[in-house]
């Protein structure tokens, strides 16, 4: 491989190393203000999504009843579930 060959491939290479850099960033941002529930109610009507795991709004996305945009978590499902189960 000649000297040109080398140089392209760590330009490509750093070029790379920047990339994952900026994504794994970006990702850690989202991770920390991307609020996830086991369920989500509907601001407009009340509707409450239930999911098998804790997931974000935008996979909430629209609600089947209303159509409304807005879900609010209910941050305290598992433990009002648990309490259900008790009695
Ligand atoms: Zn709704």
């Amino acid at each position: 491989m000649d000297a040109a060959h080398e140089a392209m491939i760590r330009v490509l290479e750093s070029i790379r190393n920047q990339a994952d850099s900026v994504l794994k960033k970006i990702e850690h941002a989202c991770a920390i203000t991307e609020q996830r529930s086991l369920a989500w109610r509907c601001a407009a009507c009340g509707y409450t999504k239930h999911f098998t795991r804790p997931v974000s709004m935008r996979v909430a996305a629209l609600c089947p009843k209303c159509n409304g945009e807005r879900f609010d978590p209910l941050v305290n499902y598992v433990q009002l579930a648990k309490g259900k189960d008790d009695r």
